[in-house]
């Protein structure tokens, strides 16, 4: 292993790479001049301010690998939401996987920062995985659909790295193998695997297995017998940000098996589960908005702020 970088990144300053500066690459946000970084934050719509407390916090290392200088400001291809800081050879992971180079492109392995062994593999594998489900954590919870937009979405990146760390799971730390994340199938293979199911509506769709492995990504709903206060949850604008307690929880997950995800908002969250189905991040949007719970009959919107448009009442 190379020697890691130490101490903050000083912004604009002249790049001291050290031992790093050989396989970096050069062009890392930590050495990038102030004009060069207004431009960055122009060209995707986010604030300097938040690419320096961005870069601060990850002490200028990609948010992927860990061990890279941070290089480009990652936006998704699909709708050029913002997703973080990595290096070059990570950016070209994460276009891999969301099937820029095709839908069977192989998982890219490439990185400047290490040997790569088997071990490697794995990690950095948990580590696109943990780094897509904060950002599209970050964008559902940004992306009332009145409400969509980069700085929203990053504020809500920096908010959760300042609060979890920029490495939750501890991938690169004590992580074991068998605890990591996992990477679900690409989105461009899933979605043509999973169109038959998918024509019905969400809560049309047969209920899968707490321990489903069959689909990428899963939206699941708890319905509470007393309202109760549920950890690591999402908020929306306008929400009240205090953990008070709600009846309902909707989220959505490319954690596999799924209940893995609904545990880290505590056993009764787990207890609670009445439905897990396959099914996209936006259409949990709009089961959040609209739709009343299978279970109790009420509606699923659980947040304190109003919802987005009134929905329908028959
Ligand atoms: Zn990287
Ligand atoms: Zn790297
Ligand atoms: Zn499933
Ligand atoms: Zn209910």
């Amino acid at each position: 292993m190379r020697p890691p970088i130490d101490g903050p990144p000083t912004i604009g300053a002249p790049l001291d790479h050290g031992a790093v500066g050989e396989w970096c690459g050069g062009r890392c946000l930590v050495g990038v001049t102030g004009d060069q970084l207004i431009s960055r934050a122009q060209r995707h719509d986010v604030g300097v301010d938040q690419l320096l407390a961005l870069v601060g916090l990850t002490a200028g290392r990609c948010m992927i690998c860990r061990s890279c200088h941070a290089q480009a400001v990652d936006v998704s291809r699909s709708g050029g939401e913002v997703r973080g800081l990595i290096c070059r050879y990570c950016k070209t992971r994460v276009a891999t996987y969301d099937g820029s180079y095709g839908p069977d492109a192989p998982f890219y392995r490439a990185c400047r920062c290490t040997d790569r062994g088997t071990e490697w593999l794995i990690r950095i594998q948990a580590a696109t995985a943990q780094y897509l489900e904060r950002t599209a954590s970050a964008d559902s919870v940004a992306a009332g659909p009145q409400h969509r937009g980069n700085r929203a979405i990053l504020a809500e990146i920096i908010r959760d790295v300042q609060a979890r760390g920029v490495d939750p799971y501890n991938v690169w730390s004590t992580g074991s193998i068998e605890s990591l994340p996992r990477l679900a199938r690409p989105p461009a293979v899933a979605r043509e695997t999973g169109e038959a199911t998918r024509r019905d509506p969400p809560l049309a769709r047969p209920s899968c297995a707490r321990d489903c492995q069959q689909h990428d990504e899963h939206i699941y709903i708890a319905c509470f017998p007393t309202p109760t206060i549920v950890r690591d949850r999402d908020y929306h604008r306008g929400d009240d940000m205090t953990d008070y307690p709600i009846s309902h929880y909707v989220g959505w997950t490319r954690q596999l098996p799924p209940v893995k995800r609904v545990a880290q908002h505590g056993r009764t969250c787990v207890d609670a589960l009445i439905k897990i189905m396959p099914g996209t991040e936006q259409e949990e949007a709009l089961l959040k908005a609209a739709a009343a719970c299978p279970q109790c009959g009420q509606q699923l919107w659980y947040y304190r702020a109003d919802p987005p448009s009134k929905p329908n009442t028959p």
